[in-house]
């Protein structure tokens, strides 16, 4: 009976090492993610300095899995982009923001942009922007407070397609933020050949400010090149006062972290705006 068991397994060990097996087993699990219905957005507010006013949220992907609990999009995301799931998982995503801004919208809430993440695998599929103004036209709610954020390290060289793409995008009224601003290798090319409406600071030169003189001076460029192309700034992953005080005194307009709120269900904003509402 041991070597039959062992034959039973022979696919999976000891040729596949046990990493390759999980991620299988990972693989398997997320195909019927969607079905199951394990999958739901968390929102992390944005705020306008100075006054710390709400007007804005991230929507991030959750993964209950069943038996491992919550599992991190940053693990699961690029095992979808390799299996393909991303298109199906990105629609889900717009879907659910779209759901979720009527739902506000219908309870009476001040309005708020949702800023959703795309991967730029669904920017390659052929004629993206027309399949998001469908999702919009479906859902009935209006492009307008919606701004779509996109990593330049994904993007590449933008091709024309991409920059075609991003002109429709923009026409639709949704807002273009470039993620992860500075991390890629050609983010001056993007700024000069796409229609950005924000940059995203990211949170690996946000994190040792004020003290560390190359983030200092990469911060302090970015809000100035910013201001100059007359694109919006968020600086992202803002954990500490400190950092707060070195981007207020930079006229950094809206930020995001854990100083001033953790990613919240969707009901925990919902108070939030209530209470901003009534104040
Ligand atoms: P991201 O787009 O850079 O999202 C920001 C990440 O930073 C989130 O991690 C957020 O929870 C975390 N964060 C926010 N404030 C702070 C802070 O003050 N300190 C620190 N240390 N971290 C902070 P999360 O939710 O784990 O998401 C990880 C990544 O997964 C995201 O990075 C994004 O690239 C990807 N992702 C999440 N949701 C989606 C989605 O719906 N579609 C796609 N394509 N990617 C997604
Ligand atoms: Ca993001
Ligand atoms: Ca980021
Ligand atoms: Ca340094």
């Amino acid at each position: 009976a041991k070597s039959a068991g062992r034959n039973d397994f022979r696919f999976f060990t000891p040729d596949m090492n046990n990493r390759a097996y999980a991620r299988l087993m990972l693989e398997n699990a997320l195909r019927h993610a969607l079905e199951r219905e394990e999958l739901e957005l968390d929102y992390q507010p944005q705020w306008a300095m100075p006054g710390q006013r709400l007007i804005g949220v991230e929507a991030l992907v959750r993964w209950n899995h069943p038996e491992r609990g919550r599992i991190s999009p940053a693990e699961f995301i690029p095992l979808a982009e390799e299996t393909g799931l991303i298109q199906s998982i990105g629609d889900w995503v717009l879907h659910e923001a779209c759901r979720q801004q009527a739902a506000w919208q219908a309870a009476g809430l001040p309005p708020l942009t949702i800023a959703v993440n795309i991967s730029a695998l669904q920017f390659r599929r052929a004629d993206f922007a027309g399949h998001v103004r469908q999702v919009f036209a479906d859902s009935g709610v209006s492009p307008s407070h919606f701004e779509l954020e996109i990593t330049e390290s994904a993007l590449m060289q933008p091709s024309v397609e991409t920059e075609a793409q991003f002109a429709s995008l923009r026409k639709l009224g949704l807002g273009l933020a470039l993620d992860d601003f500075g991390t890629g290798y050609s983010s001056l090319s993007y700024l000069k050949r796409l229609p950005l409406t924000r940059l995203k600071i990211d949170r690996s030169f946000v994190r040792d400010l004020p003290g560390d003189p190359e983030d200092a001076a990469i911060a302090t460029a970015t809000l100035s090149i910013a201001r100059d192309l007359g694109l919006e700034v968020v600086a992202e992953g803002v954990e500490t006062e400190a950092q707060r005080d070195f981007l207020l005194e930079r006229q950094c307009a809206v930020m995001q972290g854990y100083l001033f709120s953790r990613p919240l269900p969707a009901t925990a904003i919902t108070e939030l705006l209530a209470s901003q509402a009534h104040a």
